[in-house]
């Protein structure tokens, strides 16, 4: 399916231009116009999905087929030190484009980039009951 009114939908269909790495039939990855750092890049499924709620396995399975190959060809030609995978999934967790894509950044030494969060404190009881409830909804 492919939404008239969404963004990535029509860089997908090439409707809006975009600095392109590879496209398939089932992906399109480009860089970022607005990086967090030179090279980073989105893979995107060509058919709309909102998020990974509804996104399926197999699509699942492409978008990181192809990060592994990309994340190499981005660090041959950075020179990154590091790189990060980032997909955000609802405002709540970051996502602006409610088109599914994957983020891949490259990383510097002391490049400033800000992903991260404060450690909560966890028990082993709390834990294993919270794993077991998760397990049961597989
Ligand atoms: P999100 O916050 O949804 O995980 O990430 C959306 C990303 O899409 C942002 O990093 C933003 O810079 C990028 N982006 C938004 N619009 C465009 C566009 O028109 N072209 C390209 N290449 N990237 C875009
Ligand atoms: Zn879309």
């Amino acid at each position: 399916m492919i939404k008239d009114d969404c963004i990535f939908c029509k860089i997908a269909k090439g409707d809006i231009p975009s600095a392109t790495i590879y496209e398939s039939n089932e992906l399109k990855c480009i860089l970022d116009v607005a990086p967090a750092n030179k090279g980073h890049a989105l893979i995107i499924p060509k058919e709309h999905f909102d998020n990974i709620f509804e996104l399926d396995a197999e699509t699942a399975a492409k978008v990181f087929s192809f990060a592994t190959i990309a994340a190499k060809a981005i660090k041959e030609e950075t020179n990154c030190d590091g790189l990060n995978i980032v997909q955000n999934n609802g405002e709540v967790a970051g996502q602006t484009v409610n088109h599914f894509h994957m983020h891949i950044i490259p990383r510097y030494k002391d490049d400033g980039v800000k992903l991260g969060w404060k450690q909560l404190e966890t028990n082993p009881d709390e834990q294993n009951e919270l794993a077991k409830a998760i397990k049961s909804r597989l």
